[in-house]
């Protein structure tokens, strides 16, 4: 039985196990999460399939890629079958593959997902730019979770893709960019299981023997979560900006920033593992990945340094809203309830934009309950809705990085740095 998609959106939304009213801990997690070993993980074969008459031809030769099989259904039906890395999972079913025809013709996509329902609005890359499908014309099929749409496909290959590729390409221009500025420097802290390069970005404009809070940023721990990361971007450009309240911020606090943790669920277009299988952010207590250890042991030294304080920790996350998973107000952080306050400027710098708020208490193996329970400061976990327009994701960040800037300013002016 078929629908079409606007009179189920609401329950696709209902039944999202990160919905805001479901989410509870971790009962939207499969079972066995934070046992973090190795996994084993089954291989993406890259290659290019041609099926039809006249053909029509797909490709996931390429990074961020993610295709199992293509079908031809009927003459005019083509189906595109995606599989995760492993199970079990959460539904964060990614793909990204190239399509073109020997022939100009309108034909039906479909997307079927293994053991997982429709969660991204394709993304059809045309003249560099991607740009979401008509929803409201694609037809969700609630019984086999696929999504159907219309697409005209030539023999230019056209790329489909749940967000935007953030390939290595990407990535580097944006990292030429802000290491242009001075005070902005990168370095590889780690080596991922593939041998992939974990960076770390640092702003760090206070003199040595001058007393300095530290704000650590994490970033891209699941590899679909785009929003989040191009989030995490934007926020990492406003702090690095020209403005005066920026250059009172850098004089007064260092940046660490871990901006994409998973390279190797990325490039090969994982829903959320790294390449040994495992979710990195249930790793922050058994430490089993090099990921989540380059991290580790890069901040671990800011405990022996007298003069540098952790204040803040922001995990950037995407989900199918815009929510915010602060540390809860009976725990006892430095800042206090730091978290509460921020979100406060958020929304009232963003109210044209809807926010929603859980905490939690820090038992879970999460990077922000790390910060905490390392450093004792406050720490959040920001998650960003997933279909937000680049322009929109700009604002909410530059905005939130400023109010940030000023809230923790303000905490400075009022802590004595004394470590025993
Ligand atoms: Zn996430």
């Amino acid at each position: 039985m078929k629908f079409f998609w606007l009179p189920v959106l609401l329950l696709i939304v209902g039944l999202n196990c990160t919905s805001s009213k479901e989410f509870t801990g971790f009962s939207y997690d499969p079972p066995d999460v934070t046992n973090t070993k190795d996994r084993e993980v089954k291989p993406q074969y890259r290659r290019i399939i041609g099926t039809g008459q006249p053909v029509v031809w797909v490709s996931n030769n390429f990074e961020g890629a993610r295709l199992s099989n293509f079908y031809a259904v009927n003459d005019s039906t083509f189906e595109a079958f995606i599989e995760p890395e492993n199970f079990p999972i959460n539904n964060s079913p990614w793909y990204a593959f190239k399509i073109w025809s020997d022939t100009v013709r309108t034909i039906s996509l479909r997307l079927n997902y293994k053991d997982a329902r429709h969660r991204y609005i394709p993304k059809i890359k045309i003249d560099e730019k991607f740009t979401p499908i008509d929803i409201e014309q694609a037809i969700y099929d609630s019984v086999g979770k696929t999504l159907e749409f219309k697409l005209k496909v030539d023999p230019k290959p056209k790329l489909v893709s749940a967000q935007i590729i953030t390939d290595n390409e990407f990535f580097d221009k944006w990292l030429s960019k802000i290491t242009k500025k001075p005070f902005v420097n990168i370095e590889q802290i780690g080596i991922s299981n593939l041998g992939n390069s974990i960076k770390e970005i640092s702003i760090n404009e206070v003199l040595n023997d001058k007393e300095a809070g530290v704000l650590v940023i994490m970033s891209r721990q699941h590899p679909p979560e785009v929003s989040g990361f191009l989030a995490s971007l934007f926020f990492i450009e406003e702090l690095s900006a020209e403005s005066e309240l920026a250059e009172n911020f850098r004089s007064e606090f260092k940046v660490r920033m871990f901006p994409l943790i998973n390279p190797d669920g990325v490039l090969n277009g994982h829903w959320r593992h790294n390449a040994a299988g495992v979710d990195l952010n249930r790793d922050w207590e058994n430490f089993n990945q090099p990921e989540t250890r380059a991290v580790r042991d890069a901040l671990l030294p800011i405990l022996k340094t007298p003069k540098r304080k952790v204040f803040y920790g922001i995990d950037f996350h995407s989900t199918n809203e815009n929510i915010f998973y602060p540390i809860e107000e009976s725990v006892k952080t430095y800042p206090d309830n730091f978290t509460q306050k921020w979100i406060s400027f958020i929304e009232s710098d963003n109210s044209d934009i809807e926010f929603a708020t859980e905490e939690f208490d820090t038992s879970s193996p999460i990077f922000k309950n790390w910060i905490f329970r390392t450093f004792g400061a406050d720490a959040v976990t920001f998650e960003v809705y997933d279909e937000l327009d680049i322009k929109t994701i700009e604002k909410i960040s530059r905005s939130a990085a400023q109010s940030l800037m000023r809230l923790l300013l303000g905490e400075k002016s009022k802590t004595r740095f004394n470590k025993n």
